[in-house]
This record gives C-alpha cells, structure tokens and sequence, in this order.
C-alpha cells in the first residue's frame, strides 16, 4: 500500500480509516475526508490525488487570472511587453508642401503625408496595466 500523503489543508497526518466495507482517510488534525471507497488502496489513491484536484484556496475563482499589481523589468514583463503594441499615426511629409506634394517623393509617395508605426512605450504599458489592476473590483470570493 502506498503512503498516505500529508493532509493537502492543514499538513497534519493522515490516517487510514477502515470501517468494512467503506474506506477513506481522514486527517487526524483537520477531519478534511477523501470520499468513502470499497478498497484501502483507492481510499489512498483518492488522498493522494486531492492536492491537485482540489487546489487549495490561493487558486483564483473561474475567469480570474493572478496577476502581479505592477509589472518590472524584474517580473520578466518588460522583456515580454516591450515591442508587442504599436500604434499608427500620421505624419505630414517633412520633403512636401502639404498644399502640392510631390508625386514622386519616397516618403509619402505624393499624398503630403504619411503612416508609421509606432511603438507603444514601455511606460504606458505599465500604465495601462496598473489601471486594470486598479479598476478591477475584486472577486466576490476570496481569491
Ligand atoms: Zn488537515
Ligand atoms: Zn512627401
């Protein structure tokens, strides 16, 4: 028989509880219960296995995510962020009258002006993140 794993609430030791023809294991500090079985070893297995199917209560409620409140270079964010987001924006031809372009300029090809991209810097990232965190109502439950 394989050994039973520490309570997945509390640490404490668990025991193997048999009352023919039901078995299951209980923690001798908390009393959490794995469900009852007809066989130690699947009482067991059940035990073992419950950290896992029942994550304990750091895990966040369904469509919550953990996120850190601010985002670094040191949380590895920057590295991920930098250089994701840009934005377009027109620029008037610096070569052109904006009145008569000329038609063959290299840069707005005769339009006066032009589109470039631009990248989103990595201090409005920041911004933008701490402003979801901030408008964020927390959970109804703890998370
Ligand atoms: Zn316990
Ligand atoms: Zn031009």
């Amino acid at each position: 028989m394989s050994e039973l794993q520490p309570c997945p609430f509390c640490g404490g030791k668990a025991e193997l509880v048999t009352c023919a023809p039901e078995y299951w294991v209980r923690c001798l500090t908390c009393g959490a219960g794995s469900d009852t079985t007809a066989s130690s070893k699947r009482a067991t297995d059940n035990w073992n296995r419950r950290p896992s199917q029942e994550p304990e209560h750091t895990a966040c409620p369904e469509g919550y995510s953990l996120v850190p409140t601010k985002i670094t270079a040191e949380s590895g964010h920057k590295y991920a962020l930098m250089g994701e987001f840009s934005e377009s924006v027109t620029l008037t031809c610096p070569d052109c009258d904006t009145e008569e372009p000329d038609e063959h300029c290299e840069i707005c090809n005769g339009l006066g002006e032009y589109e470039q991209l631009v990248a989103i810097e990595w201090n409005t990232i920041k911004r933008i993140h701490d402003r979801i965190v901030s408008a964020s109502a927390p959970p109804a439950a703890p998370c």
